[in-house]
């Protein structure tokens, strides 16, 4: 491809809505544009290299044995009313009506259109397993698009569902496919970290997910164990129980008046107490009953962990007018004592002794609290964020936290979709039984962002081989210079000839130093360089964009040491 006819818009200034790094590299560099909020298009560059992660997940699908299909982006409202996901996935669902007025999405996810498809073609265990793959359009009208495509509303993801005859046969296909992705991964330059997660939406046993380290493009928070193998998401991330009981007598109920004290930090400070021997009450809304939820003051609560206690669809903490209503306080004074509402007490606030809490009037607390004395918990369990610093619960060394960015999912999903859809297939006994289904995302575009986000410096992209747009890039420094010139562009054809996929600078209206800029900016890992050298003495120069390393070498070396490197790595 010669660069004076390539569409490839490059930008100097840093575009103002762009917070991260890739995302102002892909604007920068010519790879995306935006049509609307969390909307891109892909351009020459950025199309190439998004088609070189697909191949690699292509062949590495392949290799478990899975077959790519493509299912229609547009699905009817009726197959996701069996599995209740119409109402369930909520406003982040695409939705619209055909000329008849009937009912569609847009694909969010394909575990209902793909058990549609199975339970009416596959009839006995002799077809299984079976794993479908599909590299595809997908649609979420996420609340908050960012970060370019790493958070978009229309994006490419790779999904697949496999089907089992059975537990232990879904056991085999998902560690396949679980190496399939650590591979994948590794292939496209980027290191991840398969973490235990929490299921989402898409619901299941078992899950993980394959997290990216990113300190500035992080989406999401994760604890890992610096000693043994424990990481979990922040959602379900948990710690080791740590023996907190203590010994202390229990002491009188006392009222204390609190005025203007409402945050846990008011009130520790008014009353002169740690925040930890405050028991901070949350009302949350789970589903539609009204909980109130007790965390110790100076931990966080957990709503997935809380939402996940009640198998409920949906959670959120109630309103002023609700809390009102139902404790006679607002917000910052209410409490557990004297109250009809169910509590659920966080396994830490029960070991409390004489605790401190909202005593459901305005303006007051009580102190002395203790529980069964004073009220009982509905339920304790665990409800509460993990913090850095938290003990590992297999191993016990205290818990380190960062931010990454998931690049892959893979569920355990047992029966649940094949049961509500009614998917069967007739066992060698002749018996009927559910599909044993898993299912396994890897998001195309946020894993391009995230190549991007790892490699790069002040002056562009580094591309990685094995996703580069391009392997080599001829830089001829003057093209009206003849020698120059037709040395540049027999290295190209030559290049061209060994299947190297090559660009040439061809320019002849720009200087040596934009090439050079342009060069860094997009990011292709060798500059094959014609000019001051080539007529000093015929040599080439080589750079490697990876390192800035340079090399001189004799023209009838230049592919050959290129080739190398290639091989190298
Ligand atoms: P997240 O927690 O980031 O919202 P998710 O759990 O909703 O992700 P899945 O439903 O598991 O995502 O989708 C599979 C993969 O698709 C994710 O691992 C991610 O790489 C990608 N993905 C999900 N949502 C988006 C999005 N809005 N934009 C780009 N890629 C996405
Ligand atoms: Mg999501």
């Amino acid at each position: 491809m010669k660069i004076s006819e390539l569409f490839l818009p490059t930008l100097r200034e840093v575009p103002q809505d762009a917070e991260i790094l890739s995302h102002k590299l892909m604007l920068k560099a010519g790879i995306i544009r935006k049509i609307a909020s969390g909307i891109y298009s892909y351009l020459p560059l950025g199309l190439r290299s998004l088609k070189k992660i697909e191949q690699i997940i292509r062949e590495e699908m392949n290799n478990t044995g899975a077959q790519e299909i493509l299912f229609p982006a547009i699905l009817p409202k009726e197959i996701w009313d069996e599995t209740g996901r119409w109402e369930l996935y909520g406003e982040e669902m695409f939705k619209l009506r055909d000329r008849k007025g009937r009912e569609f999405c847009l694909g969010p996810t394909h575990e209902e259109a793909v058990v549609d498809l199975a339970r009416g073609e596959i009839r006995s265990y002799k077809e299984l397993p079976k794993t479908f793959y599909q590299i595809q359009t997908k649609y979420r009208d996420e609340i908050r698009p960012r970060f370019g495509v790493m958070r978009a509303r229309e994006f490419i993801m790779k999904d697949a569902y496999s089907f089992d005859i059975s537990e232990a046969a879904l056991e085999n296909t998902y560690s396949k496919i679980f190496n399939a992705y650590v591979r994948i991964f590794e292939r496209c330059g980027l290191s991840t970290v398969p973490i235990e997660a929490d299921s989402g939406a898409i619901g299941g046993k078992v899950s993980h997910e394959f997290v990216v380290k990113s300190t500035n493009a992080g989406e999401s928070t994760f604890v890992s164990c610096p000693h043994c193998s424990y990481a979990g998401s922040i959602d379900a991330a948990k710690s080791k129980d740590e023996n907190l009981s203590s010994s202390e007598e229990e002491k009188p109920l006392e009222e204390v008046a609190t005025p203007n004290a409402k945050s846990v930090e008011e009130v520790a400070e008014f009353l002169h107490i740690d925040k930890a021997s405050i028991a901070k009450s949350l009302l949350y809304k789970i589903d539609e009953e009204f909980v109130l939820a007790l965390v110790r003051g100076d931990d966080e609560l957990n709503e997935i962990k809380l939402k996940n206690l009640f198998s409920a669809n949906h959670i959120r903490q109630a309103e002023e007018e609700a809390v009102k209503k139902l404790t006679g306080a607002s917000t910052g004074s209410i409490g557990p004592v004297k109250t009809k509402l169910k509590v659920v007490v966080d396994k830490r606030v029960s070991t409390m002794k004489n605790f401190t809490t909202g005593a459901n009037k305005d303006g007051f607390h009580f102190k002395n609290v203790n529980i069964e004395r004073d009220f009982t918990g509905e339920k304790v369990a665990d409800i509460r964020k993990v913090k850095e610093g938290d003990l590992c619960p297999k191993c016990g060394t205290p818990l380190t936290m960062y931010e990454g960015v998931e690049v892959g999912h893979t569920f355990k999903l047992g029966t649940k979709y094949s049961e509500e859809m009614d998917a069967k297939f007739l066992d060698s006994e002749g018996k009927e039984k559910y599909f044993v289904m898993g299912c396994y995302g890897i998001g195309v575009g946020r894993t391009l962002a995230a190549i991007i986000e790892e490699y790069n410096d002040k002056y562009g992209i580094k591309w990685p081989v094995s996703v580069a747009p391009f392997t080599v890039e001829i830089i001829p420094l003057n093209m009206s210079d003849s020698e120059i010139r037709n040395e540049a562009e027999k290295l190209y054809k030559l290049f061209k000839e060994r299947n190297i996929e090559t660009i040439i600078d061809d320019r002849d209206d720009i200087s040596a130093g934009v090439k050079f800029n342009d060069a860094d900016l997009t990011g292709i890992p060798f500059q094959v360089i014609v000019g001051r050298t080539f007529k000093q003495n015929g040599k080439i120069e080589i750079k490697k964009r990876e390192t800035g390393e340079k090399f001189i070498v004799e023209e009838q070396d230049a592919i050959k040491f290129i080739e190398n490197i290639i091989k190298e790595n």
